[in-house]
């Protein structure tokens, strides 16, 4: 059976000696989490993780969600009494706002719990962050009313929600939704429509379930211009917050997919329900976004998190696994044959795998804290700064930590060998459920097209322009410093290739969009690998100012593996740009008919 320990440690020295907590202290709920809390914190998540849900990964992908004649569906065996645990630890509104009813702590707290629980139980970890994720998008756009009825039940738990976009003929375009809302007079509305693929639609962990539903009110515009939003319930709340009518909403089937069979995967059928409009009218795309937003960070950790489950359990199967001699010599001489650990190759996968995972997280740690700053600062120029960061790196970490996740489940299988492809070591369940988060919240070309298309000229590049300014500052303030030339430099020379990259699409892209539309995914891919050379050196550099106090070892194997990622991984850039440069033209010239 797979195992699975929490990196604690990787994260309390990422917050610690790379990105220094304290001096966001001056930020409401950061004084509420020192250092000792947050170690305690996170000991108590990765206990729940590895105790209560790691066991529970391979049930919920055996034993999958049931749908009942009735409607009802029930989750995996064991999956509701790890959700009355998760919700008696409180872990869904550890970061809410305190005046909302949940414990004001730093959202970075919340992205590293969810990588944990995801690296534990992607299914299962699901129903909490579309809860999440529904509760960001009601607190911002949502009347005092429905704060009052719908947040302290979300916060804690007792209630989940979901997100409602697609349609059977409507996925990426969401211009073609269909379901429509018909105002009544007590100012609600009556929902009616098909929703499909709906993710923690029916389930059996909470008595109530809060769906999020775009939907077309009558004589709207067509397009997402006409595209409002609502609060659709299971059971329609009474005022005191017990459980009134059944709401018009069922589900009329759940889907047979490739994995992730512990989290139930609903058509959801709208029959008249009872709705109320979140945002104003037609504003429904605007206030959505709030919550895919949310969404998109949290399923680009759900990459690292797969990516980190599959790598632990690589390393301990090369340590075990009895297989040829090193080319220079047997190492294990009393053995039959050495550890497959010792072969070049092997160690190429699964250094690749650190190199990502340990870089993967800094970026996500580094973004969760703009998100802090960008909600929580009270200086207007530090939030956009926060926010524009936000905006520009939200499709690079959902794209290329999902893209590079998946890639390297199947890495980690490989090194099973014809094990890692029978389902008893568990390594082709993360192959499987590391698939889909490249897919939903927007496919991953789908979120290059927003990089390229969207953010890089929002604002006249002011985005773009400001990672530039820090990236280029970070190396000309280290440029002395003798001992971190190994990775300085290379990623001086891919910093050159994203901005040579980004120039070409400025020159050549306005007149032929087609050069962006075809250089996208290189460009996305691109940018996230300079993103992550640039966590590599601040690592690298705080490792080095560690490694005289820290003897375990632990600084001298980061600097080792961020010289890995400098002359193995980085030098991609060059390749990703040329790509680029090629332009759209061979790609596009074949007539549809042809292929
Ligand atoms: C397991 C699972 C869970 C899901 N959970 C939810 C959920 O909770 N709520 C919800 O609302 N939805 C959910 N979805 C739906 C998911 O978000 C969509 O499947 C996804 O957005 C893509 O839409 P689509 O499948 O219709 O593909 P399409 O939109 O048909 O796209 C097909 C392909 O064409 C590409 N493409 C489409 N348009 C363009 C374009 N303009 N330019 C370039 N390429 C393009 C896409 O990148 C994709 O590769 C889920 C899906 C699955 C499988």
């Amino acid at each position: 059976m797979p195992v699975y320990k929490a990196p604690v440690d990787d994260v309390v020295f990422l917050l610690s000696d790379v990105f220094h907590i304290e001096r966001h202290a001056n930020l409401p709920g950061f004084a509420d989490a020192p250092p000792d809390l947050i170690t305690a914190i996170l000991g108590e998540a990765a206990k729940f993780c590895e105790d209560a849900l790691t066991p529970l990964n391979r049930v919920g992908d055996t034993q999958g969600c049931k749908r009942h004649p009735d409607g009802r569906v029930t989750t995996p065996d064991g999956f509701k009494e790890a959700f009355r645990q998760l919700v008696a630890g409180g872990w869904i509104g550890i970061s809410v706002p305190t005046e909302f009813g949940g414990q004001g702590l730093p959202t970075v707290l919340t992205q590293i719990v969810n990588e944990f629980l995801a690296s534990a139980n992607m299914a299962f970890a699901m129903y909490p962050g579309l809860t999440q994720g529904a509760i960001a998008a009601l607190i911002v756009h949502g009347t005092p009313e429905l704060h009052a009825l719908y947040l302290p039940k979300m916060i804690t738990g007792e209630w989940t929600g979901t997100m409602n976009l697609t349609e059977p003929q409507c996925g990426t375009d969401l211009g073609l939704i269909r379901t429509k809302a018909v105002k009544q007079p007590d100012g609600s509305y009556r929902i009616t429509g098909t929703k499909i693929f709906i993710s923690a639609g029916e389930h059996d962990l909470a008595p109530n379930i809060v769906h999020l539903v775009l939907a077309r009110i009558e004589g709207a515009p067509a397009g997402t211009k006409g595209l409002s939003l609502f609060v659709v319930p299971k059971f329609v709340p009474q005022a005191d917050g017990s459980l009134g009518a059944p709401n018009g909403v069922t589900c009329g089937s759940i889907e047979e997919k490739m994995g992730i069979h512990g989290n139930s995967t609903c058509v959801m059928n709208y029959d008249g329900a009872a709705g109320w409009l979140v945002a104003s009218e037609n504003e429904g795309l605007r206030a959505m976004f709030t919550m895919m937003n949310e969404a998109r960070l949290g399923v680009g950790v759900q990459g690292l998190a797969l990516s980190e489950v599959a790598y632990q359990n690589a390393v301990a199967y090369a340590k075990e696994r009895l297989q040829g001699r090193a080319i220079t010599g047997a190492k294990f001489k009393d053995k039959p044959a050495d550890p497959i650990i010792v072969h070049p190759d092997v160690r190429r996968a699964l250094m690749s795998m650190r190199a990502f995972n340990e870089a993967a997280r800094a970026l996500v740690l580094w973004t969760a804290l703009k998100s802090d700053v960008a909600h929580r600062s009270s200086d207007a120029k530090e939030r956009q700064a926060a926010d524009d960061h936000m905006g520009l790196l939200t499709p690079v970490i959902k794209g290329v930590l999902t893209d590079q996740g998946f890639a390297n489940a199947v890495a980690a299988q490989q090194i099973f060998g014809g094990h890692g492809y029978i389902k008893e070591t568990g390594m082709e369940q993360f192959v499987r459920d590391a698939r889909i988060p490249m897919i939903y919240e927007g496919a991953n070309g789908i979120q290059a097209l927003d990089l390229v298309g969207r953010k890089l000229a929002k604002d006249g590049g002011r985005a773009i322009t400001a990672f530039f300014a820090e990236t280029q500052g970070f190396l000309k303030e280290r440029a002395g410093d003798a001992a971190l030339k190994p990775y300085l430099e290379p990623l001086g020379k891919a910093l050159g290739h994203l901005q040579q990259a980004t120039m070409w699409f400025a020159q050549n892209a306005l007149a032929k969009p087609d050069n962006a539309g075809a250089g996208a995914t290189d460009y996305m891919h691109l940018f996230g690998l300079v993103a992550l050379g640039y966590m590599w050196c601040r690592i690298a550099a705080a490792a080095q100012a560690a490694r005289a106090a820290d003897t375990s070892g632990r600084m001298e194997a980061k600097l080792v593996t961020a010289r890995f990622f400098m002359e193995r991984m980085l030098p991609e850039t060059a390749t990703r740009l040329a790509r680029i440069q090629a332009g759209a033209a061979a790609v596009m010239e074949l007539p549809a008919e042809a292929f």
